[in-house]
Parts: C-alpha cells; structure tokens; sequence
C-alpha cells in the first residue's frame, strides 16, 4: 500500500452542499458545532441550483389552503407508499421552513400586497382533490438557485467550514455499526484525509445518472448512496424513479412542471390536448407519472410528433407573452437553446425524461437513518444522519409531487441538523477510536484504480450500464426485459471492480473522479433493477405490463401484496421488507383507495 492519509476532527461532517446540506449545516453551525462540509463543486452549483419551479407549502397566500389537504395529495401522489407520519411531519412544517427561508433573504416574487407569489403545480389540489390550488412558492423559474444562495450566505455568516472539490471517498463505520465520519480526496491534489466526526450527515443528492436520459447534472452520481450501501446499510424502494414529462427532446434539459402550472397544454400530433382523456379532473396538472405515461402512450399509438414521431408538443402560445417573460425567462432561454424554438410562437418538443430518485437511504423523519435490526424493531444508526434526495424519509413513496423536494430538503435538512445537535448536546457522542481496517479498505480500493494495468474503460462502462438502464428499467417496465436486464447489471458491475484508468496522473484527474462515482452509480443501479424485479406490481412511477391486468387491481397496484418498502442489501444482494407507516403522527389515517386524478 503506497498511500497516506491524515486525519481532521470536527463535530460534525456533512457530505453535501446543496439545499439539504445547507439547510443542516446552519443548524449545526447556529448552535455552535464545528461543522465542515464537503462538497464536489462550489456550494451553489451543486444540482439544487437546477430547481425552476418552486417550493410547496400551504401559505394560502392566493387562496384557501390547508397543510391536511397538502397532506392528502402527498399520500395520494405516493400511490400510498409514503410514510404518513413523516408526510404529516413534512407538510405541517413547511410554512414555517418557507418563512424561514425568506428570513434568510430568499428572493421569493412577490403578490401585489407583498407576500410569496405562489403557483399551481401538478398533483397539489385544494380540498382533498377537488381542484387545482396556488401552493408552489416561487423565485420566477429560478427558484433552487435563489435557495442556494441565500442559504450558502448564512453559513458564510455563521462560520460553516467549507471543503470545495473534495470528493466524499467512504463512510467510517465501526464494528459496532456507529459512523465515526468520512474519507475524503482533494480532487486536485489526491490528498486522503479521514475526517472523524461525532456526527455526519449524508446530502450528496440524487443519482439520475445511472440512466442514459436524465435532467440531473453530471454530479448526480448517487454518491452518498453508495457509501452507504458498501458500508452495510440497505437502500430503501429503489426501484421508484420519477420520469419528468417534460424534458426537451434529444436534450434531456427540464422544462419546469411551472410552464403548466402558468397554463401550458400537452398535445399530440393531430393538435388534441391529450391529458383531457387520461386526466379529465386535472388534466395537464396530473401527478408526473400519470402525465409521463400518457405521453408514451400517444407515442407507441403513433400520435407522436416530428419526423420520428418520437416526442410531443408542450404549447405555450396561447399565454401572454409578457407573463411568459416574467414568470419563466429562463424556460425562454432553454427553448432557444435546446430545442431551436421560441417558445412564444412555436410549442416545446418534450419527452419523459429521469429526474428524480424516490428511494435512497432509510431516514425517518428526524433525519436519523434507520436500519431494521431482528423481527419488526428499526433502530437508529449511531452518529449518522441523511436528508434530501439521498435519503428515503420517505415521503414520496411511488411518485413524489413537484416542488415537494426542495421542501423535503428544507424541512429534513433541518431535522437531521437539529437532531445531530442534539445528540452532540447531549453528550451521546463522542470522537471514538478510527477502525484501521475501515480505512485501508478505501485505500486499497484508490490504490487499485491508480495501479490497474489492464481492464475496461471507464467512460464505456459508464455508458453500457445507462443504457442498459434506460432500456430495461424505463417509464414502462416488461417482465423479461427486466430479468434481462439484472443480468446485465450484475455483468456490468464485476466490469466496474476491474476498470482502468488511462491517465495516472495525481493532479486534478477527472478520469479517476469518474471511476470513482462509477464505483457508486452501479451500487445504485444494481439496487434499482433488483428491486424492480421483485415488484410484482404496477405503484406510482413503478409500471409493469404483466401487473397491468392484475386481476384483484385493474390498475396493478397489489395493496394485499405489496403495501411495503423495499430493503436493497448489497452483500448477498439480498432484498427484505418493512411494513409502511400508515399512521400519521395525530390526524387520521389518509385511507387507501384507487389513485385518480
Ligand atoms: C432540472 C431540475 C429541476 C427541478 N426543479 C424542482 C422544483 O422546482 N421543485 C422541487 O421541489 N424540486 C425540483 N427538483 C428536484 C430538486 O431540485 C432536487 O431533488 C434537490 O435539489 C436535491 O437537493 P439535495 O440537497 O438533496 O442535493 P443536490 O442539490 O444535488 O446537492 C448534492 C451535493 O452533494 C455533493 N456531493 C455529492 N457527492 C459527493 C461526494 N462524494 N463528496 C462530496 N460532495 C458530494 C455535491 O457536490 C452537492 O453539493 C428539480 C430537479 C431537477 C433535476
């Protein structure tokens, strides 16, 4: 072994500067913790800067609005697979998060009378379903980089220790199953340290790159993930990916739920606004998954547009076009950009494309992650904590509504800061001795990729396992295709343990960042295809043609079945199952019935 390490000690250590990471570094760092976070790119360029449309809460600053009928359309959104008592937790707390924010100096448009513009958006409907209401709170279509901002600068007021363009290696997990903190790489020089910690919080974001189309930034490499799942943790309903309706056709680039929410129609090549058959209640404002399957529908049934008939068309140019300029510049921009259109004379090409992970690592609504430990008891990891999109709290279940992520990681972010404070406060933890083993695990694993002679090209790999994951594990998924596909993967992975990089230069070497990330992406992909195999139903975002005509469900949706989380293990790749919590933490039970919108 030819590498050497040094070794930093903080309170805490949180992996991860987006909004999650931001929201749980202020508090620690509020309460006096020495906290460093680490993060891959500069604090507001991690993906959250990529959020348009807005942030949920029901301020009822346009209309009557109500966090229970919030609540409800969360349950429903889900497909019921949402824990109830972390949905009640998240919507009720959400006003408070959003005012918060603004407090922090968060750009917000603003009403005429002062207060939070809000819009609708798909799926957030007022009186448990009745119609759509205005509950996204929004800074133009810009919102994920206000947040960032305002958030990066209160840390900079409240002395948060940032450590840019270090990239998170492995999670320090002693025998005893605590977390003692992270190695880490400066990713120009190579330097290795472990920062111990008597906390640390996992942020590290989505892994939407483990599929060949996604609006997910090329940092989206499921990197908190797959730390965790080498370090024994299992990673929960991972085979529940949110295709977004509309990303730009051929380009992948989101164009924002917010575009409808101001008014825009879907429609097919003969010009039929197409949502009115699938969703006659909220027809272009359904829930994503609804939206995005009705889409392939029309175009395996050959009422695709251009010359492929392989995309749909998003019309916008029935909208003023001053409103268009004000609400959504940026969406302006992007159709220029992207697609060769100006989308005030011409309507958008768009296409389902992979947006967003609703699995991840087990959390509750603390921010603790949990794992199970013997028949029915689920206990709490000691010293480790995740929020935001790496992390299950799970509050979107099958399908998560738009905008509830960006209040996901406000309000989780601040619970699992505020939970470490406490636990800190208390006493309860302590910096306990390193596990040498632990650490030279990680270091053999480095050592490996810079000494490798021969073995498969990184960037091909990377290539070969997304698009066998966009071709076996899409917005439709067939039972032989997927079986297929696990196959594939299992292939792909003992390819990943042999790859070579071609450059073995130590400075600012981005082929082995990537042959990093890869080493996480597959744990991801690997997680998501077995997991959807085992599903023997149709659920949310989840959809099997052999499910579709179960004869107990006509929707495919098996509650008697298959009302249960998913535990991915990755020794063994092994799949178990918890029950989900169907009891809120003080109001009724939102009771299962079909999903409709
Ligand atoms: C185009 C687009 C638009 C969206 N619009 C909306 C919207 O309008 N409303 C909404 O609610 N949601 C929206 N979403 C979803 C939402 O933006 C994301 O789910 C959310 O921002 C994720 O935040 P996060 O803090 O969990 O992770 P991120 O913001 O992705 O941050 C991850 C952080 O982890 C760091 N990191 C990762 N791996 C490592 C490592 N190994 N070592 C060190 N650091 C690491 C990165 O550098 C980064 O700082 C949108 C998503 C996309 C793709």
């Amino acid at each position: 072994m030819t590498l050497s390490y040094s070794v930093r000690k903080f309170d805490a250590v949180i992996v991860g500067a987006g909004g999650a990471g931001l929201r749980a570094a202020i508090q620690l760092s509020e309460a006096g913790m020495k906290t460093a976070v680490l993060t891959k790119v500069f604090p507001t360029r991690s993906h959250t800067v990529a959020a348009q449309g807005g942030v949920a809460a029901s301020l009822g600053n346009s209309e009557e609005d109500n966090w229970r009928w919030h609540m409800y359309d969360t349950v429903k959104g889900s497909d019921w697979l949402g824990d109830q008592d972390a949905i009640e937790f998240m919507c009720k707390t959400a006003n408070e998060c959003v005012i918060e924010l603004e407090h922090y100096g968060m750009p917000f448009d603003r009403l005429d009378n002062g207060k939070i513009y809000q819009r609708p958006f798909g799926g957030h409907m007022s009186n448990f379903g009745e119609k759509p209401v205005r509950r996204s709170c929004a800074a133009a279509d810009r919102t994920g980089h206000a947040m960032l901002h305002a958030m990066y600068q209160r840390n900079v007021m409240v002395n948060t220790q940032f450590f840019v363009e270090w990239q998170a290696l492995d999670l320090v997990r002693d025998a005893e199953g605590e977390v003692l903190g992270v190695t880490a790489m400066d990713m120009e020089t190579g330097e290795i340290v472990v920062f111990h910690a008597k906390a640390t919080i996992f942020a590290t974001g989505g892994a939407g790159r483990i599929y060949y189309s996604s609006t997910n930034a090329f940092i989206n490499t499921g990197d908190g993930v797959g730390m965790a799942a080498r370090a024994g943790i299992p990673l929960e309903d991972m085979e529940f990916w949110q295709f977004h309706p509309t990303g730009v056709a051929g380009a992948g680039v989101l164009i924002t739920e917010g575009v409808r929410g101001e008014g825009g129609i879907l429609r097919n090549s003969d010009g039929e606004r197409f949502m009115e058959r699938y969703a006659p209640n909220a027809k272009d404002l359904a829930s994503r998954d609804v939206v995005s399957r009705a889409m392939v529908t029309e175009i395996n049934e050959g009422r695709g547009c251009g010359p492929n008939k392989d995309f749909v068309l998003l019309d916008i140019t029935h909208l003023d076009p001053a409103t268009i300029m004000k609400r959504l510049p940026g969406i302006h921009e992007i159709g220029v950009q992207f697609a060769g259109v100006d989308c005030l004379k011409e309507p958008l090409p768009v296409v389902p494309t992979c947006h967003y992970q609703m699995g991840g690592i087990p959390t509750n609504y603390l921010g603790q992650v949990i794992v199970p430990q013997g028949e029915n008891k689920a206990v709490p990891v000691p010293g480790f904590y995740a929020a935001g999109e790496c992390a299950c709290a799970s509050v979107h279940g099958a399908n998560r509504l738009g905008t509830n992520s960006l209040l996901d990681l406000l309000v989780f972010g601040k619970s699992a800061g505020e939970t470490a404070v406490k636990d800190l406060k208390s006493g309860m933890r302590s910096h306990k001795p390193l596990p040498q083993d632990v650490i030279d695990k990680t270091l053999a694993r480095v050592d490996r990729l810079n000494n490798q002679k021969s073995g498969a090209d990184v960037h091909e790999t990377r290539l070969t396992m997304q698009r066998t994951m966009q071709k076996h594990a899409g917005v439709f998924r067939f039972k032989d295709m997927l079986s297929e596909g696990v196959t594939k993967i299992m292939e792909i992975s003992e390819q990943v343990a042999q790859t070579e990089i071609k450059d073995k230069s130590m400075v600012f070497n981005t082929a082995r960042i990537e042959a990093l990330e890869l080493d996480n992406l597959i744990e991801v992909a690997k997680a998501t295809i077995v997991s959807a195999n085992a599903r023997t139903e149709s659920r949310g975002a989840h959809v099997r043609d052999d499910a579709i005509d179960c004869p107990e469900t006509p929707d495919g949706r098996n509650d008697k079945q298959w009302l249960k989380h998913s535990l991915w293990y990755r020794d063994g790749n092994r799949l178990d199952y918890k029950p989900v919590q169907m009891k809120p933490l003080t109001v009724e039970t939102v009771e299962l019935k079909k999903r409709a919108y």
